[in-house]
């Protein structure tokens, strides 16, 4: 960023078009930062204006008022006042939407007043001719007292005459308040405000006031003469109220000469569709098959490119380690960095898949529709109605899910679906399943028909949605944070989605996925690496041991491999901690063995199965788990002298996976969405505790 790049921000009501005109303006020169202390996004891109002038151009979240009912709100009102800091805009891009464009300009008024350089761009104007709508610009222009620019943000129409227009309203540096509103409504009061400070507008000032939000460069004796106004609270509330009546009968006067609306000539394609997609029957019929859709690609077309981005690092990895002299380095590199590197990017195609989803639906209109289908069962247990596709995509992984729940924009509503969407039954959690059912569930039919397995498989999903959903009834409950229940249900109209703002929704998810999350998750999975590769010295001799143990045994050369890993990973540090843990877990019916699987599949659930085939020094193929079965079947407690893998023991570990988070790439996401550690740890501690005495129970009630 140099020094004379203009900044400029983004501001308007929701759905009007910002992010469409931020792209088209910035194109991939986009970043996506953080607010500090708060959990919303911040994208800031560089626009060539010209071609000597740049601009930083910041997409604020949408607001409806200056006024904040919401965090997202706040963040703009922070950023307009916080004149002294480097932040704050040189000029304001107002986008409006020409279909709503007397609601829009209540903000624009608000902003005018502000007394900052303001562009007020109109956008999708490509519906003027349908909707019947004629602006007489050169008018509007003169009485609103701003630059206006036309544009069709989608059709890529007008962009280049807001490059220009900024740069002129830069260049200006005018800028006067609208009707300045306050003033009319008690002069004498508005007098007294103006003068405390010669260096805010007096809108700021008020603004100050009402929203008792005060800029860092305000000096403590005007802050206290700011803080007098508050006294009388009634007058200030009364003063608010006629502010808003004021401004609306001004815009009203206003629009009448320079806005038509022709009504013959709307077309209602929208009441059509929408008695289609809200519907007491269909409307849920098509959302549960649109569900099963998005299901269905996640689970099912994901898995080709995640094979290959799996089998490509494995084969880097061994090409790499068959390439470099052995030792520690090359260790590190092909053992932990690599595939560390492969475990991060084999989210890509699940993540890419599901955020095309999201945007086209939330692009298309078709998305508030589903909140209105079912936001009134989801508010019930504190969630919202688009918390239905984090809960369903998080049969399949956890990690799309909760990045998903980023289009909930009640902060206490997300927060719940994040904290209860590891509950449901993602994928990992299969092969666990797979292999303790078959080994403790008799492969027989109930009722004739009904197989018993598949039975106890589909209960362990029930589980994970009942769960979710109760936890969900108990967090609404107990969370204490404060939300405006102001809530808009508006219905935008329905429209092709944008091949372009799809692409960059899913670039921009994924690219946050990876550098964010995807440094803890490396991190993490080397620390595990580590452990389950190093030791003290009972570590450094167990090659030595092994060999001269079985020497007389005549194993062959894969065996005595599969034996010496064993040896290894008992005397590694994770083996030491597996042993340490065994008199907490043994009341859940495990041994130290399973200490170490427990500790080892944080990683992911599904390393619970390679890591027991390790200690029992089998091989462990993904496809084939039939010797590792084996051995688990045939593996005998020494207390009891009876099989280890029984009935009490297989479904109390079975309840441990369903219950507890065990998964990294899960705690990194939800330190990613949450900005912070404290709600991934509450989350983790929580769900290991419940897992812990579920599990306890169960092993009790059952042997
Ligand atoms: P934001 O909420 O203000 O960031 O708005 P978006 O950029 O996400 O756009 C909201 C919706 O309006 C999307 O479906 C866009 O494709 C659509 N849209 C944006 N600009 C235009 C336009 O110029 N014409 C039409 N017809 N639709 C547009
Ligand atoms: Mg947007």
């Amino acid at each position: 960023m140099s020094k004379n790049d203009i900044k400029v921000a983004l501001i308007g009501n929701p759905n009007t078009g910002k992010t469409s005109l931020f792209n088209q303006l910035t194109g991939l020169n986009q970043k996506v930062g953080n607010y500090p202390g708060i959990t919303v996004d911040k994208k800031e891109g560089v626009s060539k204006l010209s071609s000597t002038q740049n601009a930083i151009i910041t997409d604020l979240p949408g607001t409806y008022s200056i006024n904040p009912t919401s965090l997202d709100e706040s963040i703009v009102l922070k950023t307009l006042l916080k004149k002294d800091i480097k932040e704050s805009p040189d000029v304001i891009l107002v986008v409006a939407d020409v279909e709503n464009l007397k609601r829009n300009l209540l903000l624009f008024s608000q902003i005018k007043d502000l007394e900052i350089p303001t562009v007020l761009a109109i956008n999708m104007v490509d519906q003027m001719d349908r909707k019947g709508i004629t602006i007489d610009v050169s008018l509007l222009q003169k009485e609103l007292n701003t630059e206006i620019v036309l544009i069709s943000a989608r059709k890529n129409e007008g962009i280049q005459e807001v490059k220009e227009a900024i740069i002129r309203c830069h260049v200006a540096a005018k800028a006067s308040p609208l009707c300045g509103i306050n003033h009319k409504i008690d002069p004498d009061y508005f007098d007294a405000l103006k003068v405390i400070s010669p260096n805010y507008s007096l809108y700021e000032l008020w603004l100050m006031v009402t929203q008792n939000n005060y800029p860092d460069s305000i000096t403590k004796e005007e802050k206290d003469k700011l803080v007098a106004f508050k006294k009388d609270i009634s007058k200030l509330k009364r003063y608010q109220h006629k502010e808003t009546i004021y401004r609306y009968q001004e815009i009203n006067k206003i629009l009448k000469k320079t806005y038509i609306v022709d009504k013959t000539k709307a077309k209602d394609l929208r009441s059509k569709l929408d008695k289609v997609f809200t519907h007491k029957i269909f409307g849920y019929v098509f959302f549960v098959f649109l569900l099963l859709l998005i299901f269905q690609s996640i689970f099912d077309w994901a898995s080709f490119p995640m094979d290959l981005i799996d089998g490509t690092f494995a084969e880097f990895s061994s090409y790499v380690k068959s390439n470099l002299p052995s030792g520690i380095f090359t260790d590190l590199l092909t053992e932990g960095i690599i595939p560390g590197i492969g475990g991060v990017l084999i989210f890509i195609p699940q993540i890419a898949i599901l955020f095309m989803f999201i945007a086209v639906l939330e692009e298309t209109g078709y998305m508030s529709r589903v909140v209105f289908l079912m936001d009134k069962i989801m508010r019930r247990f504190g969630m919202n109605g688009k918390s239905v596709i984090p809960l369903i995509s998080g049969t399949a992984c956890a990690i799309p899910a909760i990045m998903a729940t980023r289009t909930i924009s009640s902060w206490k509503e997300r927060l719940i679906t994040i904290l209860v969407t590891p509950f449901t039954t993602c994928s990992a959690r299969l092969p666990v399943y797979a292999i303790l059912i078959a080994l403790i569930i008799p492969d027989t039919k109930i009722f004739g028909f009904l197989n018993l397995q598949g039975l106890v498989l589909l209960s362990l999903y029930a589980l994970g949605f009942a769960t979710a959903i109760i936890a969900a009834y108990i967090l609404q409950k107990t969370l204490k944070i404060k939300t405006k229940s102001f809530f808009v249900v508006e219905m935008p109209n329905y429209k092709l989605p944008s091949v372009k703002n799809v692409f960059f929704e899913v670039v921009e998810k994924t690219k946050s996925f990876v550098f964010e999350a995807g440094k803890i998750i490396l991190a993490l999975s080397i620390v595990l690496w580590f452990l389950a590769s190093n030791g003290p010295s009972s570590f450094d001799n167990a090659e030595k041991n092994t060999i001269e143990n079985v020497a007389n045994q005549n194993l062959s050369d894969d065996e005595l491999q599969q034996k010496i890993a064993s040896a290894q990973l008992e005397n590694s540090y994770i083996g030491i901690l597996g042993k340490t843990i065994e008199p907490t877990i043994k009341p859940l019916g495990y041994d130290w063995k399973i200490g170490i699987a427990l500790i080892t599949s944080f990683a992911a659930r599904e390393v619970f199965v390679g890591t027991l085939a390790t200690i029992y020094s089998v091989e462990a193929d993904d496809e084939d788990t039939s010797t590792i079965k084996q051995k688990m079947a045939s593996e005998i407690n020494p207390d009891t002298g009876k099989n280890r893998f029984n009935f009490p023991v297989g479904m109390s570990l079975m309840v441990f996976y369903a219950f507890a988070m065990q998964c990294m790439a899960t705690l990194a996401i939800v330190k990613r969405e949450t900005k912070s550690w404290k709600w991934p740890l509450i989350q983790m501690f929580g769900m290991a505790l419940l897992a812990y005495v579920s599990s306890l129970i169960t092993f009790q009630i059952l042997s």
